[in-house]
């Protein structure tokens, strides 16, 4: 999908105002609840991604609002409807946010699985031939579990073994990647690599960092060129926090502790980034 001119022009102008807006502080954070409304996003056995992104962003948001002083949270959304990609950028660039964390959940692709259950006979001119009868089924459910932060780049520096390769099906099936071979995609994700990698990273990193903690299992930090990450003038990352088609992770993301625990992630995650920024 290729981004689109306007938010490309809106994020350029607010480039230069940005670096020195807020300084080092953080005050406001831009919450980013994955899909909604018509965009039900990855599906698991009893759940939706987008029931799943709203409930844990609302936790986030009461975690920041009642134990964070000074800091402001905005969100895209609070119900079940569907910003557009540029809307959610809208959102966030109009309240000047210093931070900007998308919750997603991850789901692995469809595999095919093809059976042998019989042969039957046809005729090739005037030969008879056996040939093999499958029965093809696709299985979503899979093994894979665990969370994974994406900050934007090009593809080109994303280190596919550290994804696809390693976990085989760690595949993040998010809308919007954008046109690598637009040469206005090179220039955005140029611009925000320069104002914003760093620190995406760095939020990335931490938020990762805790989920390790509690023992989930970490696929760290990886590089795409996902639109979502790229239409805001602020560090983003944007965090999959499980695997819905993972029959216990998927029961885990709709449990109150599992709930509770991937926001108090997010949130210490946060915590830790607003206190090394702050210091610096
Ligand atoms: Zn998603």
């Amino acid at each position: 999908m290729r981004i689109r001119i306007i938010t490309f022009l809106l994020f350029i102008s607010l480039i230069p105002g940005i670096a020195t807006a807020n300084g080092n502080r953080i005050t406001k954070i831009v919450l980013d609840a994955g899909h909604g409304g018509k965009d039900a996003g990855a599906k698991g056995q009893f759940s939706l991604e987008k029931e799943l992104t709203l409930a844990i962003v609302k936790r986030l948001g009461k975690m920041i609002n009642d134990s964070m002083r000074g800091v402001q949270v905005i969100y895209t959304r609070t119900t079940d409807e569907y910003p557009t990609l540029p809307e959610r950028h809208r959102i966030a660039n109009e309240a000047k946010g210093d931070l900007f964390i998308s919750v997603h959940i991850n789901s692995s692709a469809m595999k095919k699985h093809r059976e042998l259950v019989g042969y039957r006979t046809v005729k090739k001119g005037k030969k008879k031939v056996k040939q093999p009868i499958y029965k093809v089924t696709y299985n979503n459910v899979t093994t894979a579990s665990g969370t994974e932060s994406y900050v934007l780049a090009l593809h080109r520096n994303y280190q596919k073994q550290n994804s696809i390769g390693e976990y085989g099906e760690t595949v993040a099936e998010e809308p919007g990647l954008m046109d690598e071979n637009d040469p206005m995609t090179a220039i955005i994700v140029a611009q925000y690599a320069q104002a914003f990698q760093e620190r995406s990273i760095k939020i990335g990193t931490l938020i990762q960092n805790q989920f390790g903690y509690q023992g989930r299992l970490d696929h760290g930090v990886k590089q795409l060129p996902l639109e979502v990450l790229a239409g805001s003038a602020m560090p983003g990352v944007l965090v999959e926090c499980g695997f819905i088609n993972n029959p216990d992770e998927e029961v885990y993301m709709n449990s109150e502790r599992g709930q509770y625990e991937i926001a108090l992630a997010i949130y210490r995650g946060i915590k830790a980034y607003k206190y090394e920024v702050e210091g610096q």
